[in-house]
């Protein structure tokens, strides 16, 4: 496979073309990543999503003069399991410092943050664009902050309010090098990311809640050129967002300079409805937030005992899994990939595969199972079969009691009824005709009935395929049909 290098040059297919020729597109992402925590980063509050207006504050989360804020350790664990499955440096002593700014639903007037000295350093993920494409994008840092209330302007027409339920709630900020070169990038990017964080359980991933969300710094240079000035567009949710947010505003860029003008540093929101991106602020208007280290908070010190303490409670993620799954199992990158997108669906796939043909097992599971479950709007949690009514199914394939095509038949009924796929072959006579004078006997009836098709056969072997389809209709669809083949090909002389 061909790993991009990091920071490199994008290959020809991955420029945009301008009117004065091509472009490249350089992509850096700072994710918001909600921590999966029961209480909040600095107080007792409980974080739990969908709650009454105001139901989920403490004193603290509500700035009373006074309260002091007191760490979760449960928060800085999760930092650390995140920093650990993002291959990065963990940093034994970090800093909380204040980021001083004004917003209705900040309270205490300041976002605690860290700056100069984060929880966690630089790693790296690894990303998989294609099937045939994987690239490497760099991990800058990942700190630990608070995530601010939300302001609500639609229920009165005088008045706005604020709910401080979210205040407080921790964040990781996971702040990416530029080495992002198109929208297809940045979504496998997001992707990966988020199928970490989910094997880690250390965030939920859930973008519509806004448990995880992008701000995409996006710029433009001609190849090999020095990097040009970035954009940022704020509080991206969704990953389909994120593609169109980078090819919109790099198209923008492009046009820009190309009609001779200069793209000005600053923050921009992207709408999808219009499919633009517009100015919030310019860098004149930029904050300066005035960062220093919160007095009310000692630094954050842990000794490399913790660390690997916490390293060991690791579970295996989608890089190593996938590689067992070639080796042990004998799949394909590309089948192995699909199955280890979510920790469940894997968990499904080896309890599918345990003792019987992996291969055969990844087929059912990809093609049948999770074809089905995408058109049900479900997932392997709520899939109707069991891995065990699905191993049985394979089974019966497996030892030649039913074939292929009765399998899909079969498959139908245990979804849509339950019970024990080997007792319903039974009760519904679904098993494989293996006898071959049943066989035969259709056969013969067939060929006598059909002269012509048996002249021309011997021109045309191709027409063999109409043969089996006859076979198959007189039998209901239950003949073997390896047996089928060898009898006709016998009885023609083929
Ligand atoms: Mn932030």
């Amino acid at each position: 496979m061909n790993v991009a290098v990091k920071g490199g040059k994008a290959p020809k297919s991955k420029l945009l073309k301008g009117a004065t020729g091509d472009w490249e597109v350089i992509v850096g992402l700072e994710i918001h990543a909600q921590v999966n925590s029961r209480s909040k980063l600095f107080s007792g509050a409980s974080t739990e999503f969908g709650g009454e207006e105001n139901s989920h504050v403490s004193l603290v989360d509500a700035a009373m003069p006074g309260m002091l804020p007191v760490i979760n350790e449960e928060c800085v664990k999760q930092a650390i399991r995140t920093g650990l499955g993002l291959k990065a440096q963990i940093n034994n002593r970090s800093v909380f410092d204040r980021k001083n700014y004004f917003y209705p639903d900040l309270p205490q007037g300041y976002q605690i943050s860290q700056f100069k000295h984060p929880i966690v350093g630089e790693g790296e993920v690894i990303v998989d664009v294609t099937p045939e494409e994987q690239i490497r994008v760099g991990i800058e840092r990942l700190h630990l902050e608070q995530d601010a209330g939300k302001s609500i302007h639609d229920q009165a027409p005088d008045k706005s309010y604020v709910d401080l339920n979210r205040s407080g709630v921790a964040l990781m900020e996971i702040v990416s090098r530029p080495d992002i070169r198109s929208a297809e990038e940045a979504r496998a990017y997001v992707t990966k990311l988020r199928t970490i964080l989910r094997y880690l359980g250390t965030c939920d991933g859930d973008m519509e809640k806004g448990n995880l969300r992008a701000d995409v710094n996006v710029s433009v240079r001609k190849p090999g050129a020095e990097l040009g000035t970035r954009c940022e567009i704020k509080n991206v949710n969704s990953i389909r967002f994120i593609g169109q947010a980078v090819e919109t505003e790099a198209r923008r860029q492009i046009a820009l300079i190309e009609d001779g003008g200069t793209v000005e540093q600053e923050t921009r929101l992207f709408d999808p409805v219009k499919g633009e991106t517009r100015s919030m602020r310019s860098k004149e208007e930029a904050h300066d937030y005035r960062y220093f280290p919160d007095p009310d908070l000692l630094p954050l010190e842990f000794d490399q005992a913790y660390v690997d303490r916490i390293a060991a409670t690791l579970p295996e993620l989608p890089d190593e899994k996938r590689t067992r799954f070639v080796e042990a199992y004998g799949l394909t990158p590309y089948d192995a990939g699909v199955l280890v997108a979510e920790r469940d669906s894997a968990d499904y796939f080896e309890a599918v595969a345990k003792g019987r043909d992996a291969k055969m097992a990844a087929n059912w599971v990809i093609n049948e199972l999770f074809g089905r479950l995408n058109k049900e709007g479900l997932s392997v949690t709520t899939s109707p079969m069991s891995a065990a009514q699905l191993g049985a199914i394979v089974d019966l394939i497996g030892d030649g009691t039913i074939s292929g095509k009765i399998a899909k038949d079969l498959f139908e009924i245990v979804w849509t009824d339950g019970g024990d796929p080997a007792a319903i072959v039974e009760e519904r006579g679904m098993k494989q005709v293996t006898d071959t004078g049943a066989i035969e006997a259709a056969i013969d009836a067939i060929i006598a009935a059909n002269p012509d098709k048996v002249e021309q056969v011997k021109d045309k072997p191709n027409l063999i395929g109409w043969f089996v389809g006859q076979v198959m209709r007189q039998t209901g669809g239950k003949a073997n049909p390896q047996a089928v083949n060898t009898l006709l090909k016998d009885k023609l002389g083929l």
